[in-house]
């Protein structure tokens, strides 16, 4: 059933308008909420049938890679082929038209940030994406991050999984972060640079507790940026946010489309 706006969140929809409006740089944060209506399972839901007994660490992390690089690998393919069995939602979508009318106006610049690794902000076609976690559809190689490419089509049956680097023969994995892994060393100084420089942040669908992540909006707060946050529930980040809309993204990210275009056009 749709979701309804009521009166006062309306008027929370419109002030959000107005902020994105104004603003010369929009920058977004996003988690894996804003997948959710897409039907992507946040990182525990994900762990059911076949992978209910392992434990995230097992299955996303080098010691884990290690210890079980096959399991690993299939654990990861379960993961691609459920994310490309998907279509980007409209909240996804809302953001490509909020990026493509700012892109347009002299000056004013918009920045997607974003922890997920599904790729559906740029399947929708967003186009200015920073990536803090990786991406589920780029690989590269254990010991010497040579990126790799896997060939198309079907995998021999006999292929040896996961596949080794043509360039050192290491095992390759997905260019994803795993739990004790540093984030990649060029986007995360651009992600705090633009949580400094932002006007505003909208910050949807993230529990805010994942760190070093988390500690963007935060930084944003911190530099006197305006925080908006869409979740269906209170974040660790929604006691210092400016505005809490509340509800699922991609029922209110439309809506914010629309009273953003009214902002703008009139
Ligand atoms: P999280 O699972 O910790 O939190 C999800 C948040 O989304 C919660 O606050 C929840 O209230 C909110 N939410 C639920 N339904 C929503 C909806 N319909 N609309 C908007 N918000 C909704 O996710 P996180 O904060 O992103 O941190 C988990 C980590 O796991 C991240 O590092 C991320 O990289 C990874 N992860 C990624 C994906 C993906 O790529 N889609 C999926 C699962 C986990």
């Amino acid at each position: 059933m749709a979701e309804k706006i009521n009166t006062s969140q309306q008027e929370q929809l419109a002030l959000a308008a107005q902020w994105l409006a104004e603003a010369n740089h929009v920058a977004v944060f996003t988690g894996a909420g804003v997948s959710k209506e897409s039907g992507i399972p946040t990182f525990r839901d994900a762990q059911t049938g076949l992978w209910a007994n392992y434990s995230p660490e097992d299955l996303a992390s080098r010691p884990g890679f290690l210890k079980n690089p096959r399991m690993v690998w299939e654990w990861y393919d379960s993961r691609r082929n459920k994310v490309w069995d998907v279509e980007p939602n409209d909240g996804h979508r809302a953001l490509v038209a909020l990026e493509k009318w700012i892109e347009t106006q002299p000056g004013k610049q918009f920045t997607l940030i974003t922890q997920n690794i599904d790729n559906l902000h740029q399947r929708a076609g967003s186009r200015n994406v920073l990536e803090l976690h990786g991406n589920i559809f780029r690989y590269k190689c254990l010991d010497q991050n040579h990126p790799y490419r896997i060939p198309e089509g079907p995998l021999a049956e006999d292929a040896e999984l996961p596949p080794r680097c043509e360039w050192c023969d290491s095992m390759v994995r997905p260019d994803v972060v795993w739990f004790g892994e540093m984030l990649p060393d060029d986007i995360l100084p651009q992600s705090y640079q633009v949580a400094r420089e932002a006007d505003v942040m909208l910050v949807i669908g993230t529990s805010c507790v994942v760190y070093p992540a988390a500690d963007i909006p935060v930084t944003a707060k911190k530099f006197g940026r305006r925080l908006i946050e869409i979740n269906p529930e209170e974040s660790a980040l929604s006691p210092m946010v400016d505005l809490l809309l509340k509800g699922p993204s991609a029922v209110l990210l439309r809506s914010l489309q629309n009273e953003f275009l009214e902002t703008v056009v009139g």
